[in-house]
């Protein structure tokens, strides 16, 4: 007969990390979890040497239906922490109440000031470096370490709107951290950091799969969770095109709002909202030509958060926007004003559609099929928003010209959607807790949860989600149901 695991846990990227790292710390010296992972391990020497490998793997694994729109993953030990930028802000407590603060879109059902803790204990795990007295979110820890350096024009920013522009929070770190990471030395390529400088599960939370109590599985892809009257009683993985089951007390899905569907949707699941809502931010570059100012002074990739666009009674009409300011190095074609150039990305908030959709690939069944609606009116009433304010914001600045791109960024590479969290089971998979409506010891963890996008990058949340269930589990299995 098979080991009976206390947890199986699926995927090794934030999602199952941050849950893993915290759900140890209420399982006692005899619990075991097996820990699944579709990808290999592949260390960061070896993804220097083999700069496109993972990006190759990673497009082989879902069949895009619509090709105009790509979506971005990862398929390896630490998922999209090999390849993200690790820019790490918080969601605003607004963007967590749209509906009951602005009537638009829908509410989440946790508040920011229920996640607060578990916010600050992910960006102490991520050693992010922030500006603890002055941040655009209410925080009760400062952060792990301090900001890093704005740009000359960064700080002009700063003097035109001191309440709405800050230096960004990242997991890039503003120096050292002891036995993990060398400072951020603003290569600007940080995809894939020459110095292994940001933060990756591989270089800061390998921990978590050293424990005693963990054993990790690689080549394993999970297909689908066994479901017996109503509880969740293990997984059915595939390696080497043979298919293996395992059985466990606890299952916890971690594999990406591409993936973490197709494997309920394979396993008899059939919500409406499994499945649907797939969305991610929309990006627009824009061009701040400087008369007389020159810029790329600051020292990490992306050094400034723009929040005047975001929150406001704006949003009863349109979408948030949050502007990041890059101080990754171009030159300007003109003598005497290469380095007079801001370069901007505007982030629009994108409310989710139905339409768009994650199946099962009826070709393949072992694939999810992904399918784009296209963006909504909303988004474009935000770019029109966007193309008005943002050269009347900038004319606070020494300007010559603000040149907004006209298409937009192909992806933000941020999965969002297909399992949404929600207090009512006829719109949502998993509840507050990401503990699945009917199977109560399934677990949905990532992305897949968000209910909206906001325009901040989700994986600080992501994180923060995840130790905020596992500490629910831990407090239920303890007793204490506060
Ligand atoms: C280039 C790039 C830059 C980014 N920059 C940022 C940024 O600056 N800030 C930010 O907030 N976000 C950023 N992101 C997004 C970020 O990477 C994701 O939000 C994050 O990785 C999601 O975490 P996750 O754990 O939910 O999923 P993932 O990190 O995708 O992890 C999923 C894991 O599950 C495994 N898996 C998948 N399917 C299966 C299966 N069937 N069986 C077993 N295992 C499976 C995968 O191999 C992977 O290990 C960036 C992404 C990219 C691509
Ligand atoms: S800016 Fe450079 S050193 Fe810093 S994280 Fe990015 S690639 Fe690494």
């Amino acid at each position: 007969m098979a080991e009976q695991y206390t947890a199986i846990v699926v995927g090794t990227g934030f999602a199952s990390t941050f849950f893993l790292h915290r759900l140890l710390d209420g399982l006692d010296s005899n619990s075991r979890v097996l820990v699944l992972e579709a990808g290999k391990r592949h260390p960061h020497r070896w993804q220097l040497n083999h700069p496109n490998a993972l990006s190759k793997i990673a497009r082989q694994t879902f069949i895009n239906r619509t090709p105009k729109k790509p979506w971005v993953v990862e398929r390896a030990f630490g998922g999209g922490s090999n390849c993200w930028w690790a820019c790490t802000p918080r969601l605003l407590p607004n963007d967590f109440r749209l509906q009951s603060t602005y009537g638009v879109a829908r509410d989440w059902p946790v508040s920011y000031d229920a996640l607060e803790a578990s916010y600050c204990d992910a960006e102490a795990l991520m050693d992010v470096a922030g500006p603890s007295d002055d941040s655009p979110f209410p925080r009760s820890r400062p952060y792990p370490l301090p900001p890093h350096t704005m740009s000359d024009p960064d700080q002009l920013l700063k003097r035109a709107f001191p309440h709405s522009f800050f230096a960004q929070p990242t997991a890039r770190p503003s120096r050292a951290v002891a036995n993990k990471r060398p400072r951020c030395c603003n290569s600007g390529v940080c995809h894939l950091c020459p110095i292994d400088s940001k933060f990756t599960i591989e270089n800061s939370m390998r921990h978590v799969y050293e424990d005693p109590r963990v054993s990790l599985e690689f080549d394993a892809l999970v297909q689908r969770v066994d479901i017996q009257n109503g509880v969740a009683t293990g997984v059915e993985f595939v390696r080497d095109g043979r298919a293996h089951r395992v059985r466990g007390d606890l299952v916890a899905l971690g594999a990406s709002a591409i993936f973490n569907p197709h494997i309920l949707l394979n396993s008899g699941f059939s919500e409406h909202a499994l499945g649907r809502n797939l969305h991610e931010q929309t990006s627009i570059k824009a061009n701040v030509l400087l008369d007389g100012v020159d810029n790329f002074q600051g020292s990490t990739s992306i050094t400034g958060h723009g929040y005047m666009l975001y929150d406001g009674p704006h949003r009863k009409d349109r979408p948030a926007i949050l502007i990041e300011t890059w101080n990754v190095p171009r030159l300007r074609d003109e003598r005497g004003k290469w380095r007079q150039l801001i370069k901007l990305m505007c982030i629009i908030e994108e409310y989710p559609n139905e339409q768009s959709r994650v199946t099962v690939a009826k070709e393949d069944p072992t694939r999810p099929a992904v399918s784009f609606a296209g963006r909504g009116q909303d988004t474009a009433k935000a770019v029109a928003a966007l193309k008005t304010e943002l050269p009347k914001l900038m004319s606070k600045l020494p300007i010559e010209d603000v040149v907004i791109a006209n298409s937009f960024k192909e992806t933000d590479a941020h999965v969002l959607g297909t399992a949404a969290m929600g207090d009512d089971p006829a719109s949502s998979v998993v509840d507050r807790h990401l503990i699945h409506h009917q199977v109560r010891n399934l677990m949905v963890l990532g992305g897949s949860a968000f209910p909206t996008s906001s325009p901040a990058n989700p994986t600080l949340t992501i994180a923060a989600l995840s130790l905020w269930a596992a500490n629910h589990l831990n407090h239920s299995r303890a007793g204490d149901t506060t």
